[in-house]
C-alpha cells in the first residue's frame, strides 16, 4: 500500500519543522516523516545536564521564538524539548511519527521514500535529516583493552551510570570538553585527548559571544569564506552554557585539573599514545580566536564600539604522550571525535567527496530534491537553532515557485 505526497520532508527536528511551518503557510499539502519522535535528537542523543551553548535567545524558529523570562539563559535538554512539543502543537505539521525512512530512490517526475509502513511517493522531497549524523571513532577505538567501558558522547546520560574510576575523553569539540569539565566537577579524574578546535570567550564588551558572532557577521560567513570546504569539520568555538555559562577551553580545563594530552595516535598493550602536538593545537585555536576577533574588531569600529580583549600569550604547559591505562586507573572511554555526514540511503548522485550534500540554498540537481540543515547549507548559521528558519523559509518559497 503506497501514498501519494506533494512534498515529504524527512525529519522532524529544528530544519524539517521549520520547513513544515513555511509550506503550511503557504498553504502546500505535506508529510513530516520522522523516525522517531520530533527533536528526537535533542531527546535520546544528550546527556541529562545537557544545556544549550547558544543562549536561548538564539532560539528564533519560524513560529517558535523563544519568549520565556530568561533570554540570556542557556535552556537544558528537557525545556528545549518542551519547547520543541509546543512550537509544533503551534501549527499542527502532518507529522508519521516512528516512521523511518530506509531509502530514497529517484523516478522520473517524482521520488519514492521507503518505509516500514510502505512506500511514500512525493513530487518534492527535503531531506532535514540531521547534519550531525554519524559519529566519527578513531581507528584505535578496536585496540583498547578488554574491560574498558566505552561509550559515544551521544550514549552518555550522567556520570552516576559510568563504572568507577578516571576517564580518557577522546576528541575536544563542544561536547568533548564540556563532558570533561562536568565530569571533573563531579569528582573523577579526567584526561582529554585534544584535537584543533576554535574557542573564544563567554562574554565580552557585556555581551555574549553568540551575540558577536550574529552582529559581526561571522555566523552570516558563507562556505566560499572558509579557507577550504574541510574547515566545515572544524567544531563551533569551545564555550558552555552550564551554570549560567562560562569559559571553557584548554586553558580553563588545564586549570581546573583536567590532564590534556595530544591526539590519540593508538592503543597498544594497555597503553595509549598521543601525539605531542598539544602545543601545536592550542595555537591553532589561538589562531581561530584571532581570526574571530578581526570580525569583531571590524564591526566595532562601524559602531565605534570597542573590545577589551586579546588573545592570550602560550599556554607554557606541555603534555604526556603515553598513559598506562591501567596504572592511571581509567575504566572509561567517551568518544567524541566529531560527526561525519551519512545520506547512504539517498540514492542521487548529489553528494561531494567528504559525503555532503552538492546544493545551492538547499537545492540539489536533481529537480524536487532539497536538503535542510546542512552545516553551512547557506550560512555558518544554517544548522544551530539561530539560523534554520531563514533557510527554511527560502527552501518553501522555491517549492513553492517550483510546483505552481
Ligand atoms: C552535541 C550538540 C550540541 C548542540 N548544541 C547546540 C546549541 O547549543 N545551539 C544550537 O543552535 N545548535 C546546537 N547544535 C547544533 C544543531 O542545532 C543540532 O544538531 C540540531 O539537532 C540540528 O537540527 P536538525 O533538524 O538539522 O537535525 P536533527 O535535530 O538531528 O533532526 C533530524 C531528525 O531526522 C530524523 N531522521 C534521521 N534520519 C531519518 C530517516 N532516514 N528517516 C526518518 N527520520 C530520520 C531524526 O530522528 C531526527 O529527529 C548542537 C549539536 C550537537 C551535536
Amino acid at each position: 500500500m503506497g501514498t501519494d505526497v506533494n512534498v515529504a520532508i524527512v525529519g522532524a527536528g529544528q530544519a524539517g519543522l521549520a520547513t513544515s511551518r513555511h509550506l503550511k503557510q503557504a498553504g502546500i499539502e505535506h508529510v513530516v516523516l520522522e523516525a522517531g519522535r520530533i527533536a528526537e535528537t535533542w531527546r535520546s542523543r544528550r546527556w541529562d545536564s545537557f544545556c544549550l551553548v547558544t543562549p536561548n535567545w538564539t532560539v528564533q524558529l519560524p513560529g517558535g521564538r523563544y519568549a520565556g523570562p530568561e533570554p540570556d539563559g542557556f535552556m537544558g535538554r528537557d525545556e528545549l524539548v518542551s519547547h520543541f512539543e509546543r512550537w509544533a502543537d503551534s501549527f499542527s505539521p502532518a507529522i508519521r511519527d516512528r516512521c523511518a525512512v530506509s531509502a530514497l530512490d529517484v523516478e522520473p517526475d517524482s521520488f519514492v521514500l521507503a518505509t516500514a509502513g510502505g512506500p511514500v511517493r512525493a513530487r518534492s522531497v527535503v531531506v532535514a535529516s540531521g547534519g550531525y549524523q554519524r559519529p566519527f571513532i578513531p581507528p584505535a577505538a578496536g585496540s583498547m583493552p578488554k574491560g574498558i567501558h566505552q561509550l559515544l558522547a551521544e550514549e552518555y546520560r550522567h556520570e552516576r551510570a559510568l563504572p568507577p574510576g578516571a576517564i580518557l575523553v577522546v576528541g575536544s569539540g563542544q561536547t568533548g570538553c564540556q563532558l570533561a569539565e562536568e565530569l571533573h566537577e563531579a569528582g573523577r579524574d579526567v584526561f582529554l585527548a585534544c584535537g584543533r578546535a576554535p574557542w573564544a570567550p563567554r562574554r565580552m564588551g557585556g555581551h555574549d559571544l553568540v551575540w558577536w558572532m550574529v552582529e559581526s557577521g561571522f555566523w552570516s560567513r558563507t562556505i566560499a569564506q572558509l579557507p577550504s570546504p574541510a574547515a566545515r569539520l572544524l567544531s563551533n568555538p569551545l564555550a558552555t552554557g552550564h551554570g549560567g555559562g562560562h569559559d571553557m577551553h584548554y586553558r580553563t580545563l588545564h586549570a581546573g585539573g583536567v590532564e590534556l594530552l595530544g591526539r590519540l595516535t593508538g592503543v597498544e598493550d594497555g597503553v595509549a599514545h598521543f601525539a605531542d602536538d598539544l602545543p601545536a593545537s592550542i595555537e591553532f585555536g589561538d589562531n581561530l580566536a584571532r581570526t574571530f576577533m578581526r570580525w569583531v574588531e571590524a564591526f566595532c569600529t562601524t559602531r565605534g564600539l570597542s573590545v577589551p580583549w586579546e588573545v592570550p600569550g602560550p599556554p607554557g604547559f606541555g603534555s604526556r604522550t603515553s598513559l598506562d591505562l591501567r596504572k592511571e586507573g581509567i575504566t572509561n572511554v567517551i568518544w567524541t571525535s566529531g560527526y561525519r555526514p551519512d545520506y547512504g540511503w539517498v540514492h542521487a548522485p548529489v553528494f561531494d567527496a567528504m559525503g555532503f550534500p552538492i546544493q545551492t540554498d538547499g537545492r540539489s540537481d536533481v529537480p524536487g530534491l532539497y536538503f535542510m540543515g546542512v552545516h553551512f547549507q547557506r550560512k555558518a548559521q544554517s544548522a544551530v537553532l539561530y539560523g534554520v528558519g531563514e533557510d527554511a523559509e527560502v527552501v518553501a518559497e522555491h517549492i513553492s515557485e517550483h510546483r505552481s
